[in-house]
């Protein structure tokens, strides 16, 4: 069991709360694959008793024994304050295999719930278990999700809706939070078996550093550091960025508000509760080293253990630096594979720039347009360049492809490679927020094919499927603003 702190303050054995007549809403074979679970034909797993673990209503199956069921304690910043101790409020670990924690997500009340009821509901669940086997497919590291069961039990949001239990797998829950809980009460002792653990199961390389705390911290900030690039490059916006909500081994995690963006527009908000756009798209690179700061806040008495007080916080100052420039080099990395190139030159910044902001100003779909890049030929008429009529401003653009296209030539560029290059980082097929409202509204009626539809697409997000091809379009005007709630 990876997850064992000392002591019934750290975590507590909490039993699932069983939901009525579960069935099967989603199920993905390929997460399964990671815990060696047996599946039948039709893709589920072939020992029945699988449904009533991944329902809350049972521990065991043939072959397996959840013995002591977890949940653990955190704590965080909300939208930038203090939020003191948050959760885990509706996870609870079952238990490890093959070196891949299984939580399951609203299968009832824990001891650290506060006022919830431990409950999620079908929507919210729909769009973690398909969002994590997206970004996964994407080649973003993420929490896997292995199915959504069903139930009728009904459950009070805005409205009466119906319960869901999502299972989760990760090699490691722990989050920012946890961190920032036992520094909070100045357990020195939790803090330093939280740091062991990681450093023991998830960053053996910090075991031979000089200083192990000092570089797990920086290990930690540059997985964040590179995770939030990534997110940056196919226009993921996460939404609820507390540092409840980061992963300490920089895995995307707790899928609630979160969107793709359709249009380009650098400051969209994807969360409608997110007044003040304080996680905006825009923002998120900086909003995570925010976190990063809460962290270094938390590693403060580890590292004062070695050294005194006035060195250890340069030490951390010194080490939160780094984050920035690990962002900076992955951006700078990924977006030039976007554009197709395969050198580094000084001015590429600034093209890729003047290209954000023309997609800015015309309101362009992201993904669709550079899927539709790729097709560009460097000896192409630009007026012929299909991708230009999405933008108002056509001088600029013209001069823009113009320019790309001498920067195409000056690398000696082989069109047929460049394509398949783009083609490989550029997906034609994300989970658009239009796309999984019509799956869920299909699944409150019982039908669940679109879910499994879009988990299948999604799952091979780079390849052509021609027959799926409307799923590759921008959304029509009127699905154009689907508004998504914290609410879950
Ligand atoms: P979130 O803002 O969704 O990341 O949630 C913050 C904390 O509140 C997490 O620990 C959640 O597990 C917990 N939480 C969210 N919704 C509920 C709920 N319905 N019942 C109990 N705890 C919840
Ligand atoms: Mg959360």
């Amino acid at each position: 069991m990876a997850f064992t702190l000392s002591g019934d303050d750290a975590c507590r054995i909490t039993f699932p709360s069983p939901i009525p007549n579960p069935y099967w809403v989603a199920f993905s074979a390929r997460a399964a694959k990671l815990i060696g679970l047996e599946l039948s034909q039709n893709g589920l797993p072939s020992d029945p008793e699988w449904l009533q673990i991944c329902a809350g209503n049972s521990l065991t199956s043939a072959t397996h024994r959840f013995a002591s069921p977890l949940s653990t304690v955190y704590s965080g910043h909300q939208f930038g304050v203090w939020a003191g101790q948050l959760g885990d409020g509706r996870a609870i670990l079952l238990g490890e295999l093959r070196g891949q924690e299984i939580q399951i997500k609203g299968a009832g009340k824990t001891p650290y719930s506060r006022m919830g009821d431990g409950r999620a509901v079908l929507r919210s669940s729909i769009r973690e278990f398909l969002c994590s086997e997206a970004m996964h497919a994407l080649g973003i590291p993420t929490t896997r999700a292995l199915s959504v069961v069903g139930s009728e039990m009904p459950v009070r949001r805005e409205t009466m809706e119906t319960a869901a239990v999502c299972t989760r797998l990760a090699p490691s829950f722990i989050r920012i939070g946890h961190f920032e809980h036992f520094a909070s009460l100045q357990d020195i002792s939790r803090l330093r078996e939280l740091a062991d653990l990681l450093i023991r199961d998830h960053y053996p390389e910090c075991q031979d550093h000089k200083h192990p705390y000092l570089g797990l911290f920086k290990h930690i900030c540059t997985r964040n550091a590179k995770l939030v690039a990534h997110w940056q490059a196919v226009g993921f916006c996460h939404g609820v960025l507390n540092s409840d909500n980061i992963s300490a081994i920089g895995l995307t995690i707790d899928y609630g508000p979160f969107g793709f963006l359709d249009q380009f527009q650098i400051d969209h908000i994807c969360n409608h509760s997110d007044q003040g756009g304080r996680y905006a798209y825009h923002r998120q690179p900086q909003i995570m080293h925010w976190n990063m700061a809460c962290l270094a806040n938390a590693f403060l008495p580890l590292l004062e253990l070695s050294h005194d007080a006035k060195d250890a916080q340069s030490l951390l100052r010194e080490a939160l630096e780094g984050f920035a420039i690990v962002y900076a080099t992955t951006w700078q990395s990924l977006f030039r594979q976007k554009l197709g190139l395969s050198t580094s030159q000084d001015e590429d910044i600034h093209l890729i720039e003047r290209l954000l902001q023309a997609m800015h100003d015309s309101k362009v779909d992201f993904t669709h347009f550079f899927r539709q890049l790729s097709y560009v030929q460097q000896t192409q008429d630009i007026q012929t360049i299909s991708v230009r009529d999405n933008f108002i401003d056509r001088e600029s653009i013209d001069k823009w492809l113009s320019d790309y296209m001498y920067r195409l030539q000056s690398e000696n560029s082989i069109d047929e490679e460049r394509q398949r290059a783009m083609n490989s980082i550029n997906p034609k097929y994300i989970l658009r927020n239009h796309q999984a409202q019509i799956a869920i509204e299909r699944a409150q009626q019982h039908d669940f094919s679109e879910v499994q539809k879009l988990l299948e697409l999604l799952s091979n997000p780079f390849d052509e499927h021609i027959e799926f091809e409307e799923y590759a379009i921008p959304p029509p005007a009127n699905l154009e603003k689907v508004e998504v709630s914290c609410s879950s």
